[in-house]
C-alpha cells in the first residue's frame, strides 16, 4: 500500500503520530537520529586545494613561476626563492579572501533558508524546513513551498503548482481523501503533496511521509543541481576593464623591455623584471576583491537586518530612484485594533490598545454590553470567519496569524466571548482571504445543523453582493439610500486612517451547493469595523531621508483610497498635489497613460497585485530603478520584474523571497533605507580601492619606462615590484573597502545606472595621481644615483621606499572625491593600521640585514628620509591643493 491509498487514521498510526498533536520532541529526535537532515544530497564543494591553486592559473603568474624556475637553475636561487615566497605569499591572500567571501554567503545562504510551519509536542511553531522529520505535522499557507512529502489530512482550498516535479504549471486542487487506485503517479495523488512544489492558494495540513533524498524531488535531485555562480553587472564590468588593462599592461611592459635590452641590459635581467611588473600590473585580483568588498558589504546589511539574495542587488541599491513599499506591515507596526464599530446604522467606539484584551464598547458616551443589539452575533461572526489565534505570552497578548484577524479576535474578547465559543460551531468550508479577492469566506454548521456562511471584507467588494441588511429590528431589503449612509460611514472611518472591513452572512440549507461561484451572493450586511495600525515611528523619517537622497516613495496598498491618504499624509509621503490612483483607474489607463501620471503619483490604493506589475512597468519607462516590496504568491511577478525585489522575512512567502533579491528580516520601510545607503557607501568604497590600485599600478609602470627612456639602470628589481604589489594591494586596499562615508551618501541623487566605472573624475585621478609617483619616485632614484653611481643599491633602495611611501600616503587620497585635507585620515583605523604595517615591513626590508641581499636593499641615513619624505608626499599634497 501506498501513502495515498491510505485513510489518514492509518497514516496516522503508521507514522505513530496524531494530526491533532504532533510529534513529541524525543520521536522527533530519535527519528532525526535515524533518518538525518530533511535535505537534498549536499552538493560538491569545490576542495580547498582547488581554490588554493586556482590563486596561481593566471598566465602571468605561470610565466613568473617558469622564469623564477629558470632564475634557479642559472644560479640566482636568492631572487629566485625569494620571488617564489611573495608568489606563494600573495596565492594565500587571495585563498583566504575568497574563503571570506565564500563564508559570508554561505552564512547568507542559512540565514535566509525556508522555514516550515509544524506542529510538535501540541504547538505550532516554525522551523528551518531541514530539521523536518517523517510523521512531523505541516501546515502550509498560500505561497510556501512545501518542505517535504506529506500526505494531506486538511485542505481548505489548497492548491498546488508542481512543475518542478511534473513540469506541468496549472494548479492541482488537493484533498485528504484515500485514493483506491495502486499505481499512480505523483501527479495524481491529489492527497499528497511534495516536496519543493508551490502552494498557490489556500491552506491545508499534512503529516511528513517523506524526507530529504525520500522525496520525488529527492529522485531527481541530481538532476537539479545548479552551482552556477552569478557574476553582479559590477564584476563583469571589471573582468571586462581587466582584458583591456591587461593588453595596456603588457604592451608597456614589453616596451620596458625592449627599451632595456635596446639600452644594454641583459636579456634575462629585463626578462625577469619585465614578468614582474605585469604580475604587478595587472590588477588581475581586482574582481576577486570587489566581491570581498560586496560580501564584507553584505555582513553589515545583515547587522541592519537586510539580507541580500544577490549580490548584484547590492550595487543595483545605490541606483535606486523610487520605491515602491507596501503599507500594511512595512510602513505600518501591522498591529491592529479595533477602534470603532458600525452597527444597526449607529457608531460605537472601542477603548483599548493593541492585541491588549482590556477595552470597552461606548455608545455615545454610554457603554455598551453584550445585550446591544446584534452586537454579539457581530463579533461572534468576525471569530469564526477567522484564521488568527489570539494567544499569551509571559502576560502579553500576541497574535498567530493574519493581525487584522487577531483584531477581531481582540474586539470579540471585550465583550466577553472567548475561543471556547468557537467549539460549538463547525467550520465546513473556507474560502481564504487573498489581495486579489480582498474578502474570505467560511461556511459554519451550529450546534442546532443550522448552516450559514459568512464573508468578511473590503466594504467596497462586500456591499455590491447585499441585498439585505441587518437592524435592529431584524433583517430588511438594502436599498440605494442604505448602500450610501454605509459608504458614508466607510469614508469617515477612512478619513482618520482607520482600516475597515464589512461582515455579511447568509443562511444555508443543508444540501446547498458549496462549490457555485454564486455562494457569496445575496448575503445581508452587518456591520463594519474600523481599526487602526498605527505607523512605524521610524518610517517618516526614512522617507525624509530618502526623498534628501534623490528617492521618491511610492506606497502600495489593497486598503481604502481614503484609509491609504491619511496614513500617507501622516508620513509626510504625498505632497499638496501629489496624485492618489485606485486600482479601478489603473484599470482603465494603458501604460502609456500611466506613464503620463506616474511622476506626480505618490500613492495607489485598493490595487491588487497584478497592478504592481504595471507600476514597475511605467517606472522604468520613466527611466527609473525600482525598488518594490512584496509578500504575497501573487506580488512574485512584479518583485521579479523590479530591479530591486524585496520581499518581508516576517510575513513574506517563500514565492517572494525566491523572486526578490532583498529580504527585509524585520519587514520594516526603513530598512530599505538602510539598505540603500550602505548600497551606496559600499560602491564608492570600491571605486575607493579601485582608484588606490590602478593609481598605484600606473606609478609603478611609468617609474620603470621612464627610467628606460631616459637610458638609466632598473630602478626596482623583481623582488622588490612585487613586494610592493603585494603590500599595497594586500591591506591598504582591503582597509579601504571598509571605509566610511565621505560626507552623508542620503544626501547626493542616486547614481546612474549605466555610469562607468572611471566616471565622476576618476579616471583622471587614477592618471594624475599615478604619473606623479611615476615621476618622484624616478626622481629619487636619479638623485641617489648620481650621488653614488656605483652603488645601484643604495638609489633602488630609494627608489624602492619612495614608491611604497608615496603609496602609503596616497591611500588617503583615495578616501576622498575632494581633496585630501578635507578628511580625518584616523577615522578609518583598518587604514591606518594597514599603513602602520607595511610601514613596519617596509623597514624590516630595508633595515634587517639577513633580508637586505634578499630585497637588494640597503639601510637608509635620516637625510634620505627627508628626500624620501617629501617627494612621496608630493602627488597627495599637490593634488590636496588642486582640489581636483
Ligand atoms: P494591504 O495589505 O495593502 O493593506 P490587503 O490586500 O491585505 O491590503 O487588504 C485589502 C482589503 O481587504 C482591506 O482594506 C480589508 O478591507 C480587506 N481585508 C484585509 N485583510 C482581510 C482578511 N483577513 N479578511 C477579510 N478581509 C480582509
Ligand atoms: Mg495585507
Amino acid at each position: 500500500m501506498r501513502w495515498y491509498q491510505l485513510d489518514v487514521d492509518r497514516v496516522e498510526q503508521k507514522l505513530h503520530v496524531t494530526a491533532n498533536s504532533g510529534l513529541s520532541t524525543k520521536q522527533v529526535e530519535q527519528r532525526r537520529k535515524k533518518y538525518g537532515f530533511n535535505i537534498l544530497e549536499a552538493q560538491k564543494n569545490t576542495s580547498k586545494w582547488l581554490i588554493f591553486l586556482k590563486q596561481f592559473q593566471d598566465f602571468m603568474v605561470l610565466v613568473l613561476l617558469a622564469a623564477t624556475l629558470i632564475a634557479g637553475l642559472l644560479g640566482e636561487y636568492i631572487d629566485a626563492i625569494a620571488i617564489m615566497v611573495i608568489v606563494l605569499v600573495n596565492g594565500f591572500i587571495g585563498f583566504f579572501q575568497e574563503q571570506k567571501a565564500e563564508k559570508s554567503l554561505e552564512k547568507l545562504k542559512e540565514l535566509s533558508a525556508p522555514m516550515a510551519n509544524v506542529l510538535r509536542d501540541e504547538n505550532w511553531g516554525k522551523i528551518p524546513s531541514r530539521e523536518v522529520v517523517v510523521g512531523d505535522v505541516i501546515r502550509v499557507n498560500s505561497g510556501d513551498r512545501i518542505p517535504a512529502d506529506i500526505r494531506i489530512v486538511q485542505s481548505n482550498s489548497l492548491e498546488t503548482e508542481e512543475s518542478t516535479l511534473t513540469g506541468e504549471s496549472l494548479p492541482v486542487m488537493k484533498h485528504a481523501t484515500a485514493i483506491a487506485n495502486d499505481s499512480l503517479d505523483a501527479q495524481d495523488q491529489v492527497n499528497m503533496a511534495f516536496m519543493g512544489t508551490l502552494v498557490t492558494r489556500g491552506s491545508g495540513i499534512g503529516i511528513v511521509v517523506g524526507t530529504g533524498m525520500n522525496t520525488i524531488m529527492g529522485q531527481i535531485a541530481s538532476l537539479m543541481v545548479n552551482t552556477k555562480k552569478a557574476i553582479t553587472p559590477l564584476e563583469r564590468k571589471l573582468a571586462e576593464l581587466g582584458k583591456i588593462l591587461i593588453v595596456v599592461a603588457l604592451l608597456l611592459t614589453a616596451m620596458v623591455v625592449f627599451l632595456g635590452v635596446y639600452q644594454g641590459h641583459p636579456v634575462y635581467n629585463m626578462f625577469l623584471a619585465g614578468v614582474s611588473l605585469a604580475v604587478a600590473a595587472i590588477p588581475e585580483g581586482l574582481p576577486a576583491i570587489v566581491t570581498v568588498a560586496l560580501s564584507l558589504g553584505v555582513q553589515r546589511m545583515i547587522k541592519k537586518k537586510a539580507i541580500v539574495r544577490k549580490l548584484s542587488a547590492v550595487e543595483t541599491l545605490g541606483c535606486a530612484s523610487v520605491i515602491c513599499s507596501d503599507k500594511t506591515g512595512t510602513m505600518t507596526e501591522n498591529q491592529m485594533t479595533v477602534k470603532e464599530i458600525y452597527l444597526n446604522g449607529q457608531h460605537m467606539y472601542v477603548t483599548g490598545d493593541g492585541y491588549d484584551i482590556r477595552g470597552d464598547y461606548f455608545l455615545n458616551k454610554n457603554k455598551v454590553d453584550n445585550s446591544f443589539p446584534n452586537l454579539e452575533k457581530m463579533l461572534l461572526y468576525g471569530m469564526l470567519c477567522n484564521n488568527a489565534t489570539l494567544n499569551i505570552k509571559k502576560g502579553k497578548y500576541f497574535v498567530d496569524g493574519d493581525p487584522t484577524d487577531g483584531a477581531l479576535l481582540v474586539a470579540a474578547r471585550k465583550i466577553g466571548l472567548t475561543a471556547m465559543i468557537e467549539e460549538d460551531y463547525r467550520i465546513i468550508k473556507e474560502l481564504p482571504f487573498d489581495s486579489d479577492r480582498k474578502r474570505m469566506s467560511v461556511v459554519v454548521e451550529d450546534e442546532n445543523s443550522m448552516r450559514y456562511l459568512i464573508t468578511k471584507g473590503a466594504p467596497d467588494v462586500l456591499l455590491p453582493r447585499c441585498t439585505f441588511h441587518l437592524g435592529e429590528s431584524g433583517r430588511s431589503l438594502l436599498k440605494a439610500e442604505d448602500k450610501n449612509r454605509i459608504s458614508q460611514s466607510v469614508n469617515t472611518m477612512a478619513d482618520k486612517a482607520l482600516r475597515t472591513i464589512a461582515i455579511s452572512m447568509k443562511s444555508l440549507s443543508k444540501n446547498e451547493d458549496l462549490e457555485t461561484a454564486f455562494l457569496e451572493n445575496d448575503l445581508t450586511f452587518i456591520g463594519l469595523y474600523g481599526m487602526i495600525d498605527p505607523p512605524r515611528k521610524e518610517v517618516k523619517s526614512a522617507i525624509e531621508e530618502c526623498r534628501q537622497a534623490g528617492i521618491k516613495t511610492v506606497m502600495i496598498t489593497g486598503d481604502h483610497v481614503k484609509t491609504a491618504r491619511a496614513i500617507a499624509k501622516n508620513l509626510n509621503l504625498l505632497p499638496e498635489d501629489g496624485l492618489v490612483l485606485e486600482g479601478y483607474q489603473l484599470n482603465q489607463m494603458s501604460v502609456s497613460d500611466l506613464e503620463e501620471k506616474i511622476e506626480d503619483t505618490y500613492v495607489f490604493a485598493r490595487v491588487t497585485p497584478e497592478h504592481k506589475l504595471k507600476i514597475v512597468k511605467a517606472f522604468q519607462k520613466k527611466g527609473h530603478i525600482v525598488a518594490m516590496t512584496g509578500d504575497g504568491v501573487n506580488d512574485a511577478p512584479a518583485i521579479k520584474a523590479s530591479d530591486i525585489g524585496i520581499s518581508m522575512g516576517i510575513s513574506g512567502t517563500d514565492v517572494t523571497k525566491e523572486a526578490s533579491s532583498l529580504v527585509l528580516m524585520d519587514d520594516n520601510f526603513a530598512t530599505i533605507k538602510s539598505a540603500i545607503q550602505e548600497g551606496r557607501n559600499i560602491y564608492e568604497n570600491i571605486r575607493k580601492f579601485i582608484r588606490y590600485l590602478l593609481a598605484s599600478n600606473v606609478g609603478e609602470i611609468l617609474v620603470m619606462l621612464f627610467a628606460m627612456l631616459l637610458g638609466m639602470p632598473l630602478p626596482l628589481v623583481p623582488v622588490q615590484i612585487l613586494w610592493v604589489n603585494l603590500v599595497t594591494d594586500g591591506l591598504p586596499a582591503m582597509a579601504l573597502g571598509l571605509d566610511q562615508s565621505e560626507g552623508d551618501v542620503m544626501k547626493q541623487s542616486p547614481r546612474n545606472q549605466r555610469e562607468g566605472i572611471f566616471s565622476r573624475g576618476l579616471g583622471y585621478k587614477i592618471i594624475s595621481r599615478g604619473v606623479l609617483i611615476g615621476i618622484v619616485t624616478l626622481i629619487a632614484f636619479m638623485l641617489a644615483y648620481q650621488d653614488n653611481p656605483e652603488n645601484l643599491v643604495y638609489g633602488q633602495t630609494i627608489a624602492f621606499t619612495t614608491l611604497v611611501m608615496a603609496q602609503l600616503i596616497h591611500v588617503f587620497d583615495c578616501r576622498s572625491e575632494k581633496s585630501v585635507f578635507s578628511r580625518n585620515p584616523f577615522e578609518n583605523m583598518y587604514l591606518v593600521l594597514a599603513v602602520l604595517s607595511s610601514l613596519l615591513l617596509l623597514l624590516v626590508v630595508i633595515y634587517w640585514e639577513p633580508l637586505q641581499p634578499i630585497f637588494h636593499t640597503t639601510a637608509l641615513s635620516l637625510r634620505d628620509w627627508m628626500l624620501i619624505g617629501v617627494l612621496s608626499a608630493l602627488p597627495t599634497v599637490l593634488f590636496g591643493f588642486t582640489k581636483k
